[in-house]
């Protein structure tokens, strides 16, 4: 087993379910955001949005707690944090 204190997470977002609120963006505008359409998007430390289906940005570790945050209240159910190294879901409706 690995010693490493914190995996590499991965955040996506299901554009299909998401019903436009902004919760996400309230909680972590550095890794969510809005657009024109509506839907939240993820967002890289480039600050482009990632708009390809199923597109993953890295979760910053400062802001874990946001991003699943959002994911349990995301109402769309819509958002997906998993683990980079297996792509395991750990936080989201895919999650055991
Ligand atoms: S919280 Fe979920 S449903 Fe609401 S805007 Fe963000 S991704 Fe969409």
């Amino acid at each position: 087993m690995s010693n490493e204190v914190v995996e590499a997470l991965e955040v996506w977002i299901d554009q299909d379910l998401c019903t436009g609120d902004g919760i996400c963006v309230q909680y972590a505008p550095e890794v969510f955001e809005l657009d024109i359409d509506g839907l939240a998007y993820v967002k890289g430390d480039d600050a482009e949005l990632r708009q390809a289906p199923g597109a993953t940005v890295p979760v910053p570790l400062p802001l874990l707690t946001d991003v699943v945050d959002s994911a349990r209240d995301c109402p769309g159910d819509c958002i997906h944090v998993r683990r980079v190294s297996d792509s395991v879901e750990l936080y989201g409706p895919d999650a055991e």
